[in-house]
């Protein structure tokens, strides 16, 4: 069978009949409890999400707020083979959905790459994967959301009834609008195997040339291009990477193991996946950033066991470090500089992405950078994250740190990023640190539009607003 070849078989099926009806009559109970909790919590309280794992890059101290019980939420509550769509509940994760999908030869337009990132998240906090130079981002391909929204209302968001103003608002509200409790999304078929293809280009005009040319044509020297990202090892050494569904393989490569994707693409200029372990190729070592625990030695990694090799592992590692602010204490009895950290995610239309890293080469220095084209699915702007439709945006993500000079106050690199991301008609993704006045940031992320959707799902401000809750002071998540 088909589905069986390119997907695992999930712990939980989704199932049929009256299982399924089971699923919904579960789903109905969370809401009820939902809601009832959440009318409970008193006004003026700090209201926050209790869930397992999260990915954002700030890290408020815990237990700020109350957290909202929605362990009820992580399910998929259907997948429909014949129209290709998934009905899902807010905080599953991509990892789930993607198993639950796969048995049906299908996935969702956007796979994010970590794990643990939900379908709420991705769609209330933006997402990009390799596909979204054709497919856009997460929440292009939601059909209709179920929310409760800031004053306690469950409300159906749809594009074409009385909240497409919430619907439209939603992406990059981070929850100061309301959570996503249930979402219906499309899919598309994949095939068995990914053949994948590292093209290395010397200069950054080259590398983004040739993005450019293979995005408009979704082919490269004749063959079609089902995904696209790439990968910058320094100033002079850039890689495209294409993916191109298959039905056959020679051979799989697994980077699960002992061998590490990212240095796959130095090492090699063909080579073929699962789809599944193409999903997640770069969720075993969270991009590079698991070098930072050694994981990539060969030693430390035989010994590090195989399932905590993910993403979410060593995001619990770096929250517990910062909580109890370990590494920075030993930097400091060694006598080593500050350091800042420059983790952020930002859109820069493809004419300008040359420029932006000759920036970031000079100014931060931090590699690999990681690639990712996208464009609007859609034919209008989101409101509260205004890329342009029709506008090919190179995705640039870097996550590290870098030594502050005494006289650099905390942030200085990051205002630097911010700067140049303006200055070349960009935008930030809001899931790591802020730095932008009140005054920029508003007009950046659209505040008008943004303060009629708040005034009309939750006036009596019962959840942060936007600014509040991305910039750093006043962390609530
Ligand atoms: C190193 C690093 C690399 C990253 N790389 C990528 C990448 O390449 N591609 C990519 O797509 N993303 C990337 N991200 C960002 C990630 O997608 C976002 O942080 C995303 O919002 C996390 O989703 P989550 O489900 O883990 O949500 P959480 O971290 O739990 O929450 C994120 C925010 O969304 C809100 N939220 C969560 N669930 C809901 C819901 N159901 N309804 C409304 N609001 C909700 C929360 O209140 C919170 O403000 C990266 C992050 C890091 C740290």
């Amino acid at each position: 069978m088909y589905g069986a070849t390119v997907g695992r078989r999930p712990a939980h099926p989704v199932p049929y009949g009256a299982a399924r009806d089971d699923r919904y009559g579960a789903h109905a109970r969370a809401v009820d409890a939902l809601r009832a909790a959440y009318t409970d919590i008193p006004a003026g309280s700090a209201v926050r999400l209790a869930k397992r794992t999260s990915n954002l890059f700030r890290f408020p101290a815990s237990g700020r707020g109350r957290g909202l019980d929605v362990s009820g939420f992580d399910r998929v509550l259907a997948v429909d083979p014949r129209t290709r769509t998934a009905d899902v509940q807010g905080m599953v994760t991509y990892e789930r959905l993607v198993d639950e999908t796969l048995i049906h030869g299908l996935m969702p337009l956007v796979v994010p790459q970590l794990k643990t990132i939900t379908l709420g998240g991705a769609v209330a906090g933006l997402g990009i994967e390799s596909s979204s130079f054709r497919n856009g981002l997460p929440h292009e391909s939601v059909q209709e959301m179920e929310i409760l929204t800031g004053d306690g209302r469950v409300i159906l968001a749809r594009p074409d009834n009385d909240h497409r103003d919430l619907f439209r608002g939603f992406a990059n509200s981070y929850g100061t609008l309301g959570y996503a409790l249930r979402l219906t999304i499309d899919l598309e078929p994949v095939r068995p195997f990914v053949r994948l293809r590292h093209l290395r280009f010397n200069t950054a005009e080259a590398c983004f040339a040739a993005m450019a040319t293979v995005c408009a044509d979704a082919a490269y020297d004749g063959q079609p291009v089902d995904f696209v990202d790439g990968t910058v090892f320094g100033p002079d050494e850039h890689y495209v990477t294409l993916g191109t569904f298959s039905d056959d393989a020679p051979a799989v490569s697994d980077y699960t193991g002992m061998s590490v994707y990212y240095r796959s693409i130095q090492q090699r200029e063909i080579d073929y996946l699962t789809v599944r372990d193409y999903l997640w190729r770069w969720d075993t070592d969270w991009f590079w950033c698991s070098r930072a625990f050694g994981v990539q030695r060969p030693l430390v990694r035989r010994l590090w066991p195989r399932r905590y090799r993910r993403s979410d592992v060593y995001r619990r590692l770096v929250a517990f470090d910062r909580r109890h602010r370990l590494s920075a204490s030993v930097a400091r009895v060694r006598g080593m500089p500050r350091e800042e950290d420059v983790v952020q995610d930002v859109e820069i239309p493809v004419a300008h992405a040359s420029k932006f890293l000759e920036v970031f080469h000079r100014d931060v220095g931090i590699v690999p950078v990681w690639l990712c084209p996208l464009k609007l699915r859609a034919a209008r702007a989101w409101p509260l994250y205004p890329l342009e439709p029709d506008e090919l945006y190179i995705n640039v993500g870097f996550w590290s740190s870098v030594p502050l000079q005494p006289e650099q106050p905390d942030g200085f690199h990051n205002r630097l990023v911010e700067d140049a991301v303006s200055a070349l008609g960009g935008h930030k993704s809001l899931y790591s640190t802020v730095h932008y006045p009140a005054e920029e940031f508003w007009q950046r992320y659209n505040g008008a539009a943004y303060g009629i959707v708040k005034r009309a799902y939750d006036p009596d401000g019962r959840l942060p607003d936007l600014y509040h809750k991305v910039c750093a002071a006043e962390v609530r998540e």
